[in-house]
């Protein structure tokens, strides 16, 4: 499975995940049509399967263009989300497994960013030597997505599910905060010599 970053809109990342052998494809958090097309287009692949983490628009705005290209995909959604998560076909609970061209991936519930905000942890598999886990608005590099709908408490335990994952999976954040966010840790936390290093 080939994971491929599509940017979109202003600081968007749209993650497509591509099987070369079946040339089928899985799309997370499609902000918008045109990208994912084109990236399908380009390999002449199908879209088989939609995962969206949360509801805002910017997560879930092309999964009805998608669907009319291709009608009968899956589109997964925590069941938190039911009626706000635009053609879902697929109710996702904590512990709930999805797959994808034989990679399975585990579901974890991240409240906090929205109260129904699912991750999705590809386990490693085949040439994938680590995991994968794709965390919607929860996590980003130097910080967490903003509190719309949970607790600080929410959060914090749902920051601690992601980070009892080992420590080599590679995280797809699904917006680029990262210089934004050093810059304010930086003026909260001067001292954290790791923050200075990754500044
Ligand atoms: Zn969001």
């Amino acid at each position: 499975m080939d994971i491929l970053r599509l940017p979109a809109l202003d600081d968007n990342y749209i993650f497509l995940l591509f099987d070369p052998e079946s040339r089928t494809a899985a799309v997370v958090d499609p902000a918008v049509p045109e990208p994912v097309l084109d990236a399908l287009a380009e390999r002449n692949a199908t879209l088989v399967a939609i995962f969206n983490t949360h509801h805002h628009g910017d997560h879930v705005g092309a999964n009805l263009k998608l669907r009319e290209k291709y009608p009968d995909l899956a589109i997964y959604a925590s069941d938190v989300d039911r009626d706000r998560i635009p053609g879902q076909t697929v109710e996702l609970r904590e512990g709930d497994r999805v797959s994808f061209a034989g990679n399975d991936a585990q579901v974890l519930f991240v409240p906090g960013h929205t109260r129904g905000h699912i991750a999705y942890y590809f386990p490693p598999h085949g040439d994938r030597m680590t995991g994968d886990l794709f965390c919607g608005d929860t996590l980003f590099a130097g910080g967490c997505g903003r509190l719309f709908e949970g607790t600080p408490a929410q959060m914090l335990e749902s920051l601690s599910k992601l980070r009892s994952l080992p420590d080599d999976t590679r995280v797809w954040c699904a917006h680029e905060y990262t210089e934004s966010n050093l810059r304010f840790a930086l003026t909260v936390d001067g001292k954290n010599r790791d923050l200075s290093e990754r500044w």
